[in-house]
């Protein structure tokens, strides 16, 4: 139960999520644990802006397959937030937004390490890495530098990883490094898998509500 008038920590997991995997779920369910959120959101986008070649499966069947993952997460929801739009939209507009609505609360926005390599593509990617607290989570195969950044982001890093337990966050907006999830997986080598095989057997990779779900819908043929 969350206290009225309390600020809360309420985290933000933007992507494209096409499908959902178990890489994505184990993000939010450590992260709830480590950063004592009270919130974790999916934040699926409509389309994302930097990967202008892709052409993303419908909102509705990604929204779908999110909620169906998270039923049984009470801390964890998916905002609609992006897919209402109905459009391709900056990260800088989408956080500047949630700023206004949540002015009470600290907004955490987290992203994989692959995304940390590229924030330089992203629209007024500096004012987005200044604008409120952010998880950058490390993932398989990507490695992590700080060189491309600015003085003024790299002032804000607290590097955590190695680190065991629960994270003591700081008061001020902080760009925190964790190594807590471990996991090798990707949206595109699943729906490659699918479209080579013609069946998801890949269970390990999804959760099962997700599988039946792709099957049902003849997705990623
Ligand atoms: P694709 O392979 O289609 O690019 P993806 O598996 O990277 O998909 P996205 O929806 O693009 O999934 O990713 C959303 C966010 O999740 C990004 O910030 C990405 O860095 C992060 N992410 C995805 N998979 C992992 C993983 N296995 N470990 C850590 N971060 C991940």
């Amino acid at each position: 139960m969350i206290e009225a008038g309390r600020s809360r920590n309420i985290a933000f997991f933007g992507g494209t999520f096409d499908p959902v995997h178990n890489g994505h779920l184990s993000i939010g369910k450590k992260l709830v644990e480590l950063f004592d959120l009270d919130r974790f959101f999916f934040l699926p986008a409509f389309h994302a802006p930097h990967k202008p070649d892709s052409k993303p499966t419908s909102g509705y069947h990604r929204f779908a397959m999110l909620t169906l993952a998270t039923d049984d997460e009470p801390k964890i929801s998916v905002s609609t937030l992006e897919l209402d739009h109905a459009r391709s939209r900056y990260s800088f507009d989408t956080l500047t937004e949630l700023m206004t609505i949540y002015p009470q609360d600290r907004v955490f926005f987290v992203m994989g390490a692959d995304s940390w390599m590229d924030i330089r593509t992203w629209h007024r990617w500096e004012e987005v890495l200044l604008l409120t607290d952010h998880i950058v989570v490390s993932r398989p195969g990507y490695a992590i530098s700080f060189d491309h950044v600015s003085d003024a982001v790299r002032e804000r890093i607290v590097d955590v990883r190695g680190g065991k337990g629960p994270i003591a966050t700081r008061n001020t907006p902080t760009i925190y490094f964790t190594d807590a999830v471990h996991f090798d997986i990707s949206a595109t080598d699943i729906r490659e898998d699918i479209r080579d095989d013609a069946v998801l057997d890949r269970t390990d990779d999804v959760p099962d509500v997700v599988a039946k779900y792709i099957e049902k819908y003849e997705l990623y043929r």
